[in-house]
C-alpha cells in the first residue's frame, strides 16, 4: 500500500513534523457531499482537515467527466458532527433541506495538506459510494471574481482521468440519499426528520417564508423529475430514429459512424432498439 511506502520513507525525513499532527499525513478521513435544497439547490462537498470539514459549495455538483469542470465556492469550515447529518434546518442561514448524498473517505495525495490548499490546488483519492479514485480542487485566482461574490472564494472541482471517471452524470444517475436512500420529499416526510439549528441569523428578510418555499419546490422537484425521465426517454427515441436516418444516407454510406457530440452512457446503457 501507498501508505505503507510512505511511512517507510517516512523515518528518513529530516523536517519534524509540525505540531498536533501526530496521525500519517496521507491517513484517511472522513468526506462527505451533502444535496442541499435551500434558496438554491447545490451540493456542499466537504473533506476532514484539523477537526473540522472543509467545505465547498457546488452548485451543480460533481462531475465525473474530467472535462467538465465544477464550480466550488470555498465556505466555512463545518463541524465534523455536521458531515452525518442529513434532515431539515427550519429556519436561518442554509434554512431547507440536507440529504446525505455521498460518504466516505478521502486521502491527500499531497504530505501537505494546508500548503495544498494555501498554493490553491489540492488532490486527493475519494472512496465513497457514488465518488471514487482522483480529483483535483483548485483554485481559480479570481477568474469568476465577477461571479456572485466570488474572489479567491472560487475553485473548481475537476475528476482526473482513471476507472472511476467517465460520462455518466452521477447526480441524475444516483440522485438519492446514501443514508436512508430518499430524496427531499422522503426526507421531509419522515415522522420525526432530523433538525438541525442554524446558528446563524439567514441573510436579509429570507427567514420566515423559507421553509414552506422549500417544501413546495421538493414536491415540484419530485414531479419535475418525473416529467424529465419521460422527456429524456422521447429524446432517446428521437435519437435512435436520427441515428437511423443518417445511417442509411448516401453521403455517410461506408464512412465509420462518427458522433460529434458523445452519447451520453446513460441513453446508450437504455437503447434497446
Ligand atoms: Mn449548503
Amino acid at each position: 500500500m501507498a501508505l505503507e511506502e510512505y511511512k517507510r520513507k517516512r523515518d528518513f525525513r529530516k523536517t519534524p513534523e509540525p505540531e498536533g499532527k501526530v496521525a500519517p499525513k496521507r491517513a484517511e478521513r472522513f468526506f462527505c457531499v451533502q444535496k442541499h435544497l435551500a434558496s438554491h439547490l447545490h451540493y456542499d462537498f466537504r473533506l476532514e482537515h484539523n477537526g473540522v470539514l472543509l467545505s465547498w459549495a457546488v452548485p451543480k455538483g460533481p462531475s465525473l467527466d474530467p472535462r467538465t469542470k465544477r464550480l466550488a465556492m470555498h465556505v466555512e469550515d463545518h463541524p465534523v458532527d455536521y458531515g452525518e447529518f442529513e434532515g431539515v434546518i427550519p429556519e436561518g442561514y442554509g434554512a431547507g433541506i440536507v440529504m446525505l448524498w455521498d460518504r466516505g473517505t478521502w486521502t491527500p495525495e499531497t504530505d501537505d495538506v494546508d500548503a495544498a490548499l494555501k498554493k490553491g490546488d489540492l488532490k486527493f483519492t475519494l472512496n465513497g459510494y457514488k465518488l471514487k479514485g482522483s480529483w483535483v480542487l483548485v483554485r481559480t485566482g479570481g477568474r469568476y471574481a465577477g461571479a456572485r461574490g466570488g474572489g479567491d472564494r472560487s475553485w473548481l472541482l475537476i475528476k482526473h482521468r482513471d476507472d472511476w471517471s467517465g460520462d455518466l452524470d452521477i447526480t441524475e444517475f444516483a440522485p438519492r440519499s446514501v443514508k436512508s436512500d430518499g430524496d427531499f420529499e422522503d426526507i421531509l416526510g419522515e415522522d420525526t426528520p432530523a433538525i438541525w439549528q442554524s446558528h446563524r441569523p439567514a441573510k436579509g428578510g429570507d427567514a420566515g417564508a423559507m421553509l414552506a418555499t422549500i417544501i413546495e419546490r421538493a414536491a415540484r422537484l419530485k414531479s419535475t423529475a418525473r416529467t424529465k425521465a419521460t422527456r429524456d426517454a422521447d429524446v432517446e427515441n428521437a435519437r435512435a430514429a436520427r441515428t437511423k436516418d443518417t445511417k442509411e444516407t448516401k453521403d455517410t454510406k461506408g464512412k465509420p459512424a462518427r458522433r460529434k457530440t458523445q452519447t451520453p452512457a446513460i441513453a446508450q446503457s437504455k437503447k434497446k432498439k
